[in-house]
């Protein structure tokens, strides 16, 4: 490897990584995650930059202590740009007396490290051992059901903190132009170009996440909504119709729910529909699916359930909302809910269809004095209709 070809090519390539994140900021409403990663990109390329010049300038003020600054430097702008990304909760937060107690240990250390130049290169590279240590276990927190960004870039890191132990050890060294000390370099260098590069990545990939669940999620229950409902269900209910096993669906809606709104407040009503939704979701399967359909009603999917059970459980759902009440300022506000189920008929064509059916049920259980579960048997045929549902 002919290190200085590659050390101009991380430089033209980090000036560049450095000026797309300054563009992707702008244009992602200036997220400052990008800022950081921008920056750490340009202030490594002078970092190196400045470093190379050692051969032929005699200046060290610029060539080792310049240079070592912006190349610690630019670690420490890449994690915190992973923390802005982050945001959560982290192990080993940055509180403002951590980081002052941080920052004055390492201009201490730098300042008594600077006269002897391999001291000080190796305090440098110790440092920015510690900050990629750092940055490994803050990835470590980042959830991503797409696994593959962040376990790539904790390898990255977890590697990269080895490495400038390695350099470290070897500043100190006598023989600091050894072959051992160009391939610690060159890793250091490409490990800082492939962690840039995948910081792009990373954001695309939790950004397609977050707007996933925020297109199916309801955002007051952290149910299902309508359009994941239906795409989910339907993909069940032709998974029954080809192995030919049972499938039920129910309509669940909350009783007389108007009223608890124009006693107590919206604020309130928001409340039982969250209690509502928690004690049906645990009451269900996993792979039941549980969704809100809007306002005060929830649906359903219940794969491999025949209406005798699926009625059972719509009695144990309604029990169970029954006996659990919200309470406010001491006060219990007691809710019910109305069901309306069906079973999987040879006549439907979709969870649409069954949806239309255990509507009528519900009305039907509605007025029938409510907190009540109607629902069609198989060998039944449909209800008459008896007026269109509320
Ligand atoms: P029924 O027993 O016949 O279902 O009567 P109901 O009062 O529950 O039904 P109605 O359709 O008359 O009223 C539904 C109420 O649900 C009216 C509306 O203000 C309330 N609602 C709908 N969405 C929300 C919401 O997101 N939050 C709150 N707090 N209330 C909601
Ligand atoms: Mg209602
Ligand atoms: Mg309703």
């Amino acid at each position: 490897m002919h290190l200085p070809t590659l050390i101009v090519i991380t430089l033209i390539l980090n000036a560049l990584l450095g000026l797309l994140m300054v563009v992707i900021y702008d244009l992602s409403k200036r997220k400052p995650c990008f800022l950081y990663w921008a920056l750490s990109c340009l202030v490594f390329s002078l970092g190196v930059a400045l470093a190379s010049a050692r051969v032929t300038i005699e200046l060290p003020i610029l060539t080792y202590g310049l240079a070592n600054l912006m190349l610690l430097a630019a670690p420490i702008l890449a994690i915190l740009g992973i923390r802005d990304f982050i945001g959560a909760d982290l192990p080993l937060r940055v509180t403002k007396t951590r980081l002052l107690t941080a920052f004055l240990l390492t201009v201490a250390a730098l300042v008594a490290s600077y006269p002897n130049k391999a001291l000080f290169s190796a305090v440098t590279a110790l440092l920015m051992a510690g900050c990629f240590a750092v940055g490994a276990l803050w990835i470590r927190q980042l959830s991503l059901r797409n696994p593959a960004p962040r376990l790539l870039l904790l390898t990255l890191y977890a590697a990269h903190a080895v490495v400038m132990l390695v350099l470290a050890g070897l500043s100190l060294g006598s023989g600091n132009q050894g072959w051992v000390y160009e391939m610690v370099l060159a890793s250091h260098i490409l490990l800082t170009t492939g962690t840039a590069m995948l910081f792009p990545l990373l954001v695309y990939v939790a950004t397609e996440q977050r707007l996933k669940r925020l297109a199916n999620q309801d955002e007051l229950t952290q149910l299902y909504n309508r359009r994941a409902f239906f795409n989910l269900s339907d993909g069940l209910f032709d998974e029954s119709v080809r192995v030919g096993s049972t499938f039920s669906v129910l309509m669940v809606d909350l009783d007389y729910f108007k009223q608890v709104n124009d006693q107590w407040g919206h604020a309130v009503g928001d409340q039982c529909l969250q209690l509502a939704a928690r004690t049906l979701q645990a009451e269900l399967r996993e792979r039941d699916i549980l969704a809100r359909l809007g306002g005060e009603e929830f649906a359903v999917t219940l794969p491999g359930i025949d209406a005798r059970e699926a009625e059972d459980i719509a009695q144990r759902l309604c029990r169970c909302l029954a006996h659990k009440p919200l309470m406010i300022d001491g006060q219990a506000i007691q809710i019910t809910v109305s069901v309306g189920g069906v079973q999987r008929q040879k006549h439907h064509t979709n969870v649409q269809d069954m949806l239309l059916q255990a509507d009528h049920a519900l009305y039907s259980a509605k007025s029938k004095g409510r907190n009540k579960v109607i629902f069609h048997h198989p060998a039944q045929t449909p209800a008459p209709e008896q007026g269109a549902p509320a």
